[in-house]
């Protein structure tokens, strides 16, 4: 314990260094697809690493997807899952980078920047007080997380392969709980085809899209199953043309959201059963993207360990299930994945109040390093 102790006192004593980390990696805004400012994101983290890994990048248009690699005293394999993207545009924010009391805000402090930052100096603290984790560790900050992960999925999955844990550096549940299980999410984007006519001349010979529309959401809701945590949300619609003319077209978008693979499969079926009504079409396109994340054994043993750890600096973390997905939904099913090992704050995604607490900054990092030398 005395070793985890001087973990713990390294990083409180470099509290400063670790908020300067952060602001760096905030300032260089990085919205999802801005690939230049993401890569340039890529290029401070590993500037930070600078001696302690071996850095490969992999060139995608979005920006690049970055992967270095610490080698460990063992042979296993640990993943520390992060991504560089962040829902905010450039400008968005009044102020970058703003200290108030015990907080720091900034676009992506908190989701997840801070987390990146926490693991970079649960390494250098491990490095500095001559320990080595027990496996080798790699980091993986993909481009487009908050996208959907088109670039960044086949990296997260292969890397996933084969290691003994992936540790996400998602910020916790607000409690500051650690995220044992997330909802699969995905949707469905429908194209609902009718025929125009005139509303005055021949309403006869149209077939309202509208219509047509009204009863598919209708069977839509009635797949919910809100005890099992199923919702289908039918949340954006746009159709038609003037009011004197039968509609011949409407796009429809649904949110899907399940705890279970089953579930996902029922309504995936049952969707695709719903009947257009007479003359109208649907075309159903997507599904789920992120599977489920659910518990198994593996990964609620990691919860176990992870708990003791960080007992012993002081703080007590619980066992959360959110609505939310993140890139360990990828993980899941491949490897024993455990999420939220990013900073304490509050506030994701919302404009000038996103914020970490930077006190807890030292006792979570110290926690990543703790898990490093425990996996
Ligand atoms: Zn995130």
């Amino acid at each position: 314990m005395r070793v985890m102790q001087e973990l713990l006192t390294y990083l409180g004593e470099h509290t400063t260094d670790i908020l300067r980390d952060i602001e760096t990696l905030v300032r260089l805004e990085s919205p999802s697809k801005d690939a230049v400012r993401i890569n340039l994101v890529q290029d401070a983290i590993s500037q930070m690493l600078t001696g302690m890994g071996t850095v490969t990048r992999h060139h995608h248009e979005l920006g690049d997807v970055l992967h270095v690699q610490i080698a460990g005293s063992g042979t296993g394999r640990t993943v520390l899952l992060a991504h560089a993207d962040t829902v905010y545009n450039v400008g968005a924010w009044d102020n970058l980078w703003r200290l108030e009391g015990d907080r720091a805000f900034g676009p992506g402090a908190y989701d997840m920047k801070a987390g990146i930052v926490q693991a970079i100096w649960a390494l250098k603290a491990l490095s500095a007080n001559g320990m080595t984790p027990t496996c080798t560790v790699d980091l993986l900050v993909t481009p487009d997380e908050e996208i959907a992960s088109h670039a960044g999925r086949p990296f997260i999955e292969s890397i996933a392969r084969g290691a003994s844990a992936v540790l996400v550096l998602e910020p916790p549940h607000l409690d500051g709980s650690l995220k044992i299980a997330r909802k699969g999410v995905g949707g469905y984007r429908v194209n609902i085809t009718g025929k125009a006519a005139h509303q005055g001349t021949e309403p006869e010979n149209g077939r309202n899209a509208i219509v047509s529309a009204a009863h598919f959401i209708s069977e839509v809701v009635k797949l919910q199953n809100l005890e099992l945590g199923t919702t289908l949300g039918p949340n954006m619609i746009h159709g038609g043309t003037v009011m004197n003319v039968v509609p011949d077209s409407v796009y429809l978008e649904v949110d899907l959201r399940v705890w279970s693979q089953a579930e996902a499969e029922r309504v995936d079926a049952a969707i695709r059963q719903i009947a257009p009504l007479e003359g109208t079409r649907f075309e159903i396109l997507d599904g789920l993207n992120r599977p489920p994340m659910e518990p198994t054994p593996a990964s609620l043993e990691l919860l176990t360990t992870a708990q003791r750890i960080a007992n012993g600096f002081g703080f007590n973390p619980g066992a959360a299930r959110v609505g939310g997905g993140s890139d360990g939904n990828f993980t899941a099913t491949i490897a024993p994945t455990l999420d939220g090992f990013g900073a304490f704050g509050a506030a994701a995604h919302q404009r000038n109040l996103e914020h970490i607490d930077v006190p807890s900054l030292a006792p979570r990092a110290a926690l990543i390093a703790g898990m490093l030398l425990n996996i």
